[in-house]
């Protein structure tokens, strides 16, 4: 599947706001977002289109690249949760939230989900005890995600845990630092997953 290899930074620069994909640099005066803060492009100063389908369309963008999802991955994620009882606007974000490669990020075991993700798809994350090299894997609750034991020695991963205090693991995971280990306590509800995306217009644009 294609996957994205242009600069990250332009990717919020384009939603207008921080996504977070770069980890630590996110947070310091280097972020593209705090020194251009406006579209990337020749006619990225000029004006925006603000009809229904664009407001939607960009909703839709900035969840999918919060989570670095490529279309089709993202519509079939929305499809499953068009499939769930409940209101699916939730439905896909407990979805998205329930990733391997995000609660790997959620822990902090990477700096960010890009990070988190190669140190899935790469075997350093295990669940329940057993190796899960599958960045889009559901975890349930009550599972144990862990950092291997031979892979807690990695630089990366160390900085990246040291880091964590400053934003925070969510109340439906628990994490214990010392032994690179978290528990999903419970999947996250609608009031847990914070970000700065309305999923309703993202049901709206699929449902035209
Ligand atoms: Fe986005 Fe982080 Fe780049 Fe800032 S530094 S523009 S938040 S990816």
């Amino acid at each position: 599947m294609a996957k994205y290899r242009g600069p990250v930074c332009r990717l919020c620069r384009r939603e207008g706001e921080k996504l977070f994909l770069k980890g630590s640099r996110c947070m310091t005066e280097k972020c593209a977002i705090e020194r251009r803060s406006y579209p990337p492009g020749q006619h990225g100063q000029g004006r925006q289109r603000t009809s229904d389908y664009s407001l939607q369309l960009r909703e839709k963008q900035k969840l999918r690249r919060i989570y670095g999802l490529q279309e089709r991955q993202f519509r079939g994620v929305f499809e499953r949760a068009e499939r769930q009882t409940g209101v699916t606007g939730e439905a896909l974000l407990r979805l998205l939230e329930s990733r391997l490669d995000n609660v790997a990020y959620r822990l902090g075991f990477g700096a960010s989900r890009r990070e988190a993700r190669q140190l899935v798809s790469h075997g350093h994350v295990t669940v329940n005890g057993r190796k899960l090299n599958v960045p889009g894997a559901l975890v349930r609750a009550g599972d144990v995600v862990a950092v291997r034991e031979r892979s807690r020695n990695l630089v990366t991963i160390q900085a990246a845990l040291e880091s964590v205090d400053g934003r925070g693991v969510p109340e439906w995971l628990e994490l214990d630092k010392a032994g690179f280990t978290g528990t999903v306590r419970a999947l996250p509800t609608k009031d847990q997953i914070t970000l700065p995306v309305n999923e309703q217009m993202v049901v709206e644009l699929y449902s035209r």
